[in-house]
Order: structure tokens, then C-alpha cells, then sequence
């Protein structure tokens, strides 16, 4: 049995079961991203419709790409929600790339006979059961230099959000003292200089980039009882993204030792045809445009396909021939 399937049965005596997913909505979404939330969509269906939900966490409070917002040349971030989408100065990054993500779901969704819901970090990051979970990491001698090296000690790796302009200082690391994160307004439009922020005070806004899936899997309802990362993850070898999170959850455990962890999926990497892997800001690979243009709206069950043959066979890298195998010329 491989691993895929041996996660199937385990799980399939549970009473409900929540498989969580993220995704940055930043440049083209390619295949690689459809298949990570694909396997989410096919392991509910696999555990049985009736007992799992499929959760999409949409990071909207993580970095921008540099060609969205370059943060160095600025001196402060802007989110996705409010840099404009390219070409389009009345639809904000955000709503542009959610579109065609919705509409992917949906057909997931009744592809797979499966629920799915989705949540943005923005509305996340507000919930007092996140930021008690954050708390407890800043709160943790040590915890921020084991998992961020480069972090200095007194400061933690978090981005409070100016409440007067909806933007964040480009300076990695924040001073933190006993739940209080001491900042400034780096944006030269604002009036608003220097300014503190109370950890727990869930009515200002706070970015926080890497940590969120291990805290919203093990402090925010529902616990997530499956997280689905897609294959880029697992790459590298000590330090990969991967053995982070684990470091994470391990923090959240010690917190909260009675809350089991969640299982990790990891799902395949994807290469181009040119042998690079796909990403989305090298914008090579198979995109959800390009493909919704391809084969109008039955392309969905043509990603389903894919998504099939990769979780029967537990594949964990996919060259481009495969693809255009299964995809373009109906092989399998
Ligand atoms: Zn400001």
C-alpha cells in the first residue's frame, strides 16, 4: 500500500476530517497549484464525501512577488489586496487571481462530489485562538532563532500592519517584548511614525509569513486533521520548508499536547517542458488560463485526470511528457 492509500484508510473511521490546503495568490496559477489543491479535493472524496471538508487557507498576508511589489525599491509592503492586478488599476491583485481560483474549485468540488471552503489569511489572522498560537511561539526562548537563524534575539520574524495605510515596514525582523510588537510606518505617504501593537489585540491587523499553515492546522476550528503542501515543500534536504513546519507544530505541541498533529501530503513537483520545474513566477508551465482556454469548462476533469493518475501511482515528480501524454493525447 503506498502512502496515499494508507492515509485514505486511516482516516476513513474518523467522524469528520478537514484537509487543508494554502495558496498564494500571487502570478499565473499553474498546474502544480491545481494539483496540490486537486489531491485535497480527491483525498475527501477517497476518505468519503459524507465526513471530509477541504479547506483553502488564501494567504493574502504573505509577500508579494517582486514583479507585483518590489519592497526594496518601495521601503514597505502592500498586500495583494491592495496592489493593483497588472493592466487593471480598479481590480486589485487579489480578486484578480481569486477569480479564476473560485471557479476552479467549484468545478473541484462538484468533480469530486466534495466540499470545499475557503478562508484569507486576512480574516484568519484575527481569530484570538491564531494569535494565542503566535504568542506562544514568540514567547518560547529561542524558538525564533532555531527556526529563523538570521532573526536577533529580542526580535521576531512579523510584519504588525499599519492601521491608518494598510501596509507593513520592509524590516524582516520586529522588536518584541512580553506580547507587545514595536514597529513603524515606513510608507512616505503616511503620517503615522512609530507605534506598538498589542499581540492580542485581534482588532489590528498583523502579517506573518511561513507560520501560518502549522497555526491555523493546530489552533484554529477545525483542526486540521490532513495538510496537503504542494511538492516544492518537500525540496532540499535539512532545511527544507517542510522540517520548519514540523519545528512549528512540534512548538504548538508543547502548548497544546493533547491536540494531535496533522498528517502532511506532499504533493508531486511538476516540470516544463524545457526540464525546469513549473513556477509561477517563471510562468513556464501549464497555467489555469491556458488550460481553461484549451478545453472550455470540461478542464477540470481534465486536471482530474491527472490528479488521478499521480494519486493512484503516488508520484512525486512529473515530467511534461506525462502530462501532455494523459492531458493532450489521451494515453493513459
Ligand atoms: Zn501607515
Amino acid at each position: 500500500m503506498n502512502s496515499y492509500a494508507h492515509l485514505v484508510s486511516s482516516l476513513s473511521d474518523n467522524e469528520d476530517v478537514n484537509v487543508a490546503v494554502g495558496l498564494r495568490p500571487s502570478g499565473r496559477i499553474h498546474l502544480g497549484n491545481m494539483a496540490t489543491m486537486g489531491l485535497a479535493a480527491r483525498l475527501c472524496h477517497d476518505v468519503g464525501p459524507h465526513i471530509a471538508t477541504a479547506r483553502i487557507t488564501v494567504c493574502d498576508y504573505d509577500l508579494p512577488d517582486r514583479s507585483d511589489w518590489d519592497i526594496r525599491k518601495n521601503g514597505f509592503i502592500r498586500y495583494f489586496d491592495s496592489i493593483p492586478a497588472p493592466g487593471n488599476d480598479s481590480t486589485s491583485l487579489l480578486d484578480h487571481a481569486t477569480e479564476g481560483i473560485d471557479d476552479f474549485l467549484e468545478g473541484l468540488s462538484k468533480h469530486y462530489g466534495i466540499k470545499f471552503t475557503s478562508q484569507k489569511l486576512s480574516d484568519l489572522q484575527r481569530l484570538e485562538s491564531y494569535r494565542q498560537g503566535l504568542r506562544n511561539i514568540f514567547d518560547t526562548q529561542g524558538a525564533m532563532q532555531n527556526l529563523y537563524p538570521k532573526v536577533p534575539e529580542g526580535c521576531v520574524l512579523a510584519y504588525p500592519i499599519c492601521g491608518d495605510c494598510n501596509t507593513a515596514g520592509a524590516h524582516p525582523n520586529t522588536p518584541y517584548r512580553s506580547g507587545t510588537l514595536i514597529t513603524s510606518c515606513t510608507n512616505p505617504e503616511c503620517s503615522v511614525e512609530e507605534f506598538d501593537m498589542d499581540i492580542m489585540d485581534c482588532s489590528k491587523d498583523v502579517a506573518v509569513h511561513f507560520f501560518i499553515d502549522p497555526l491555523r492546522d493546530k489552533c484554529v476550528e477545525p483542526r486540521a486533521d490532513v495538510h496537503v503542501f504542494g511538492g516544492d515543500y518537500g525540496l532540499g534536504h535539512n532545511n527544507t520548508e517542510i522540517a520548519k513546519i514540523t519545528k512549528i507544530i512540534d512548538l504548538m505541541t508543547t502548548a497544546a499536547p493533547d491536540i494531535s498533529n496533522p498528517e502532511i501530503l506532499i504533493g508531486p513537483i511538476f516540470y516544463a517542458r524545457d526540464g525546469t520545474k513549473m513556477s509561477k513566477s517563471k510562468n513556464n508551465g501549464l497555467n489555469l488560463q491556458k488550460l481553461k482556454q484549451h478545453f472550455g469548462n470540461d478542464y477540470v476533469e481534465n486536471i482530474g485526470i491527472v490528479i488521478d493518475h499521480i494519486s493512484e501511482g503516488g508520484y512525486k515528480h512529473v515530467d511534461y511528457k506525462i502530462v501532455d501524454d494523459i492531458m493532450f493525447k489521451n494515453v493513459y
